[in-house]
């Protein structure tokens, strides 16, 4: 035996992971080749905000693609998986200007220089937390090639893209109204906004006509908006107003004339046929005014507080408190006619979940149309995958449907729009580098105050990492990417963007497929939230069942196109799993001889045959589900065979050749467990480079070692229809022995009723092995079994069985417990039957749940049988 090859007694996650990623690291195992002859595979990670926490949605979202670049790693790609972080311009704010407030200071009374340097030191102290956290999840990244959005090089390759979009006319700038949070202070593009269902109320204002005793009657959700009507619209055809055609109203509270105006867009069902129409405020009302050439007063201000144009009595005021106090006095005037329940749906903020106010004002755009269609044709000719593929559909909504994109935001941090204005002649000027003057007078010039939307330069992320728009040698061996592993709720703010910028600047997709993740849910289903309490935070649980656990529960859940269901004792499941590894290792260590065993073939056991042939098919399988992004079914190939066929199974096979010194037991042995250890490795990286470390002829390292080939020559369909026969007799001797009380150490009897089939034959060839596994003296094939009181019936798949006993059972007490028994499995069979009948829960569960129902009710349907046959075998009571 040699001292050095054993492991620790226990397996004790902590130190283990804590030594492994050091050596990735310092052995530089993760850093692909610039150029390399060997195939290549690479991705670009997701890059989270530098203010994150690691949450159980990154672990996911980097677990996944890491099992897939770990495993095509040890197939020999060059593998590239570029880290990085996104500068996130609102969260950032959001989080400087929270402790400026704690200091009484605002983003303006610090100015915009000091901020940015404030915003920079906490980038540097802080913005390396979550980069620390996906080193502990074991994520094979190449951090020697680590970007962040506002590097120096991106920065470049970000001003270069609006440059060239610009020029081309792509990028424009227009007098627009947006959408704004008041809170943030910034613009935000329509799919920022969540639009979410409020209980509101729909009040009638009155408008007296002018010259005429006669008034308009017009419904709002918004009445503080009524402060910057400038017309009221009627539909042409509508016989209630066609004697108002081109009269005027005068406007409540503010005392202005305002025209009546016709469109035949004014919908003559709502309300009571005549609209508002604000102009400064409202999308829709911004069109129309467009079209009339209406005037456009702004009330309300970009922080959400009525403006000068709003009149002295209602300036400065909130806009909800602007409200309360127009109803107010409407109701004094006696101008309001009566107010309504009404549910509508209203934009929020997706960052504070504050109400968005559309707003007028001075933003950059991008002409969408032209990038979106290339980025549709990608997607219709395949080029692009989405997995899984009903993902496409809502691709394709958005993109049929998508508006001209805001890039600008009213911000600090982040990318400063490389656009300058003339003091003096209004010239605008668009440059990689800030020009001295203006090109056409002359004159001096301001940069444009705003910063480019973050999701603008992380559309850039696939290229802009890689040294682009130098033509490097990076870009040309890892540009188009492979693999996008991401969430759902970003492939419009992301995905569907790079697709746009790749193609518009390398002329091809960023990457083949794009991955989407599930949801990490509760085990009720529930989202997680702080509210809720039922948050899972992925380092606790690595302190409490180890990264392997945590890695593997994922994998385990991971069922393409479904949330995934977590909970704790599904990750205790898991580091049980990572136990019994250990174990199984320890123990094949412990038993090795001094020299290397070789395999014979002519001196393969069945045992043997058949491990070589279940390895050889789990390989495939394996390969097959990883090839196809089906997490949850190689998870559960590999735990199925390595715990209920090598350590359940084999090892026990293994200890009787171990016994006899069989070296080709203990090359077997050894090969499968080296071959396990590798098809783990993606899945558990970390226990599996201990446990190959300690393998006689380890290379440098089990991330780099080939991934085990299935071996076709190793199929053995006679070795696993053997094995499967003669464990269905073992299984059913134990569980008479055990049922019936029959000590361990009591060698038994057993008769098989045979009647010479093939299986027979084939079993009658093992008789050793039932022998040892099944504590069995003797085996006697007969045609039919020994009858009487005291002999033990069994049914193990084809055979039956009888185990003859010396002592005399009590048959009554024998008796009342397998009625107990039937009872209980009736009761199960009742309920499982009852909801499978259910058309509900049939049609609404995942399907696997339904067949695992199904599969529970034949096995208790075939345990209730074989009972109740017992029980007719006892005769009548004594
Ligand atoms: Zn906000
Ligand atoms: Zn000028």
């Amino acid at each position: 035996m040699n001292e050095k090859r054993q492991l620790e007694r226990t397996y004790d996650p902590r130190p283990i992971e804590k030594k492994w990623s050091r050596f990735w690291l310092d052995e530089g195992l993760f850093v692909a080749e610039a150029a390399s002859p060997r195939p290549k595979f690479s991705m670009v990670l997701p890059p989270p905000n530098v203010t994150g926490i690691l949450h159980m949605g990154h672990a996911l979202c980097f677990t996944l693609p890491d099992i897939i670049t770990r495993w095509k790693r040890m197939q020999g790609y060059n593998c590239l998986w570029l880290p990085g972080t996104d500068h996130a311009s609102i969260a950032v704010h959001n989080v400087i200007e929270q402790s400026l407030a704690e200091k009484g200071l605002t983003r303006e009374k610090v100015g915009r220089e000091e901020f940015l340097r404030i915003a920079w030191d906490w980038k540097t102290k802080y913005g390396g937390v979550i980069t620390s956290q996906l080193k502990r999840l074991g994520a094979s990244l190449d951090w020697s090639r680590e970007r962040f959005t506002m590097d120096p090089g991106f920065t470049r390759a970000v001003k270069h893209v609006f440059v060239s979009l610009y020029k081309e006319g792509l990028i424009y700038r227009d007098y627009y109204l947006v959408n704004r949070c008041p809170r943030c202070g910034t613009v935000l593009s329509d799919i920022e906004i969540e639009h979410k269902d409020l209980h509101g109320k729909l009040w009638y204002i009155r408008y007296p006509v002018e010259g005429s005793s006669e008034s308009v009657v017009v419904a709002t959700t918004r009445p503080e908006t009524v402060l910057g009507d400038t017309a009221i619209a009627v539909h042409p055809d509508d016989e209630r107003y066609k004697h108002l055609h081109g009269k005027k109203v005068r406007l409540p509270l503010r005392d202005r004339l305002i025209p009546v105006i016709t469109d035949e867009r004014v919908e003559r069902d709502f309300g009571t046929g005549a609209v508002k129409v604000t102009p400064a405020h409202d999308p829709v009302d911004f069109a129309l005014g467009k079209l009339h050439g209406l005037e456009q007063v702004i009330v309300i201000d970009g922080s959400g507080r009525m403006t000068d144009a709003a009149g002295p009595e209602f300036k400065g005021l909130d806009r909800f408190a602007c409200r309360a106090k127009v109803v107010e006095k409407l109701a004094g005037l006696g101008l309001l006619v009566k107010t309504e329940d009404y549910d509508h749906a209203v934009g929020h903020c997706y960052r504070c979940k504050s109400v968005i106010e559309p707003y007028l004002s001075w933003q950059w755009f991008v002409r969408i149309k032209p990038l979106a269609d290339e980025a549709i044709r990608v997607v219709e000719e395949g080029e692009v995958q989405f997995v899984p593929a009903n993902w496409t559909k809502t691709y394709f909504e958005w993109m049929y449907n998508i508006h001209d994109w805001c890039i600008s935001r009213q911000l600090w941090w982040g990318h400063r729009i490389p656009a300058w204005y003339c003091r003096d002649c209004r010239q605008t000027m668009v440059a990689m580098d800030a020009p001295e003057r203006c090109e056409k007078c002359g004159g001096p010039l301001d940069q444009d105050e705003d910063v480019l939307d973050t999701w603008f330069s992380s559309a850039l992320w696939p290229f802009g990492t890689l040294g682009w728009p130098d033509e490097t040698e990076d870009l040309r061996t890892f540009y188009p990417t492979d693999l996008m592993s991401t969430g759902f709720d970003i492939i419009f703010f992301w995905v569907a963007r790079m697709i746009m910028m790749g193609l518009k600047f390398r002329g091809r997709a960023p990457f083949r497929q794009v991955f989407i993740n599930g949801l990490v849910r509760d085990v009720k289903r529930r989202k997680m939230s702080k509210s809720e309490g039922n948050i899972i935070d992925p380092l606790e649980m690595i302190e409490k069942y180890g990264t392997d656990a945590l890695r593997f529960t994922l994998a385990a859940l991971a069922v393409p196109g479904m949330d995934l269901s977590l909970s704790e004792e599904r990750m205790a499941g898991y580091q049980a799993f990572a136990n019994k590894i250990w174990n199984a290792a320890r123990f094949v260590l412990m038993n090795l001889g001094p020299v290397p065993a070789e395999a014979r073939e002519a001196e393969l056991s069945l045992a043997d045959r058949w491990i070589r042939s279940r390895t050889s098919a789990v390989t495939e399988s394996l390969t097959r589900s990883l090839e196809q992004y089906k997490f949850y079914e190689a998870a559960d190939t590999l735990y199925h065979f390595v715990w209920h066929e090598f350590c359940d199974w084999y090892i026990e096979f293994a200890k009787v050749g171990l016994r006899e010194e069989n070296k080709t037991t203990e090359a077997v042995l050894t090969d499968t467990l080296g071959r396990i250890v590798r098809l783990l490795h993606p899945f558990m990286p970390f226990i599996t480079e201990e446990v190959y470390q300690h393998l006689p002829g380890a290379g440098r390292s089990v991330a780099v070692a080939p991934f085990p080939e299935p071996r076709p020559e190793w199929a053995d369909a006679k070795a696993e229809r053997t094995m499967a026969l003669l464990q269905e007799v073992i299984v059913e001797t134990r569980k008479v022995r055990t049922e019936n009380k029959i000590p361990p150490r009591e060698k038994v009897g057993l008769w098989i009723k045979s009647s010479g089939g093939e299986e027979a034959r084939l079993l009658a060839g093992q008789t050793a092995l039932l022998q040892t596994l099944a504590g069995v003296a003797k085996v006697e094939f007969a045609a039919s079994l020994p009858a009487g009181e005291d002999v033990l019936k069994g049914v193990a798949g084809v055979f039956e069985l009888a185990i003859p006993r010396s002592v005399r059972i009590d048959r009554a007490q024998e008796k009342e417990r397998l009625e107990r028994e039937l009872g209980k499995i009736q009761a199960d069979i009742a309920r499982i039957e009852q909801k499978l009948a259910n058309s509900d829960f049939v049609g609404r569960a995942p399907r696997a749940v339904v067949d695992e129902n199904r599969a529970r009710l034949a096995g208790l349907q075939d345990r209730r049988d074989k009972v109740e046959k017992n029980l007719a075998g006892l005769g009548p009571a004594a």
